[in-house]
């Protein structure tokens, strides 16, 4: 058995702990960093240390932004319609709508979607932020945007029966988005055409 240096191993084990990269390709980024100039490597541990110490959440939105900041640039926009708020599972979400052009009011990121097999229950997404926002009163409608999957499905659910005796218009993307899929992997045509023809949640 060919035993390799620490260094080396530590960073397979370390990418092998990524979604969806395992040990080849784990192996086969680090001897490619190996052999790359060391400006990569470089760059790399400078962005790892940024990522976390220098992002946060926004206290409003939950979506990210820069470390410092208590609200991100979307919620600080006057420009944003007050009383229209998407509803959605990740800030890449966020980035996915954003991209249509289609949308002028503002967000919630749950950061995450319910899921009784991975015990992943209300308390642990932003849900009671959510009602405490509608509960303000200021907006008039939302849009259930969680992936078109069987847990978005589960968690819009869930939200429209916290959400409807506040008395808002509720509504979900319209069908049309792959079913199973992530919004962040819809094109922005279909993602535009689901946001525009968004409909009425039935009970
Ligand atoms: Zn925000």
């Amino acid at each position: 058995m060919i035993l390799l240096p620490t260094p080396i191993q530590d960073l397979i084990n370390a990418f092998s702990r990524l979604p969806g990269i395992g040990p080849k390709t784990a192996s086969r980024l680090t001897f490619y960093l190996l052999t790359a100039p060391d400006e990569l490597s470089q760059d790399l541990a400078s962005a790892l240390g940024d990522l976390k110490s220098k992002t946060t959440y926004c206290q409003t939105c939950f979506n990210i932004t820069d470390a410092g900041l208590m609200q991100c640039e979307i919620c600080t926009n006057q420009d944003r319609e007050q009383g229209v708020l998407c509803v959605v599972e990740e800030p890449l979400d966020v980035l996915a709508i954003e991209r249509t052009h289609g949308y002028q009011g503002r967000y919630h990121v749950l950061q995450g979607v319910l899921s009784p097999i991975e015990g992943i229950s209300p308390e642990d997404l932003k849900i009671r932020e959510l009602v405490s926002r509608v509960s303000e009163g200021e907006i008039s409608e939302i849009i259930l945007a969680t992936n078109p999957s069987m847990e978005g499905d589960a968690t819009a659910m869930y939200l429209r029966q916290q959400l409807a005796p506040l008395g808002v218009h509720i509504t979900r993307l319209a069908r049309g988005l792959p079913v199973g899929g992530d919004l962040e992997y819809a094109d922005q045509h279909t993602l535009l055409r689901a946001l525009t023809g968004r409909q009425e949640m039935e009970n």
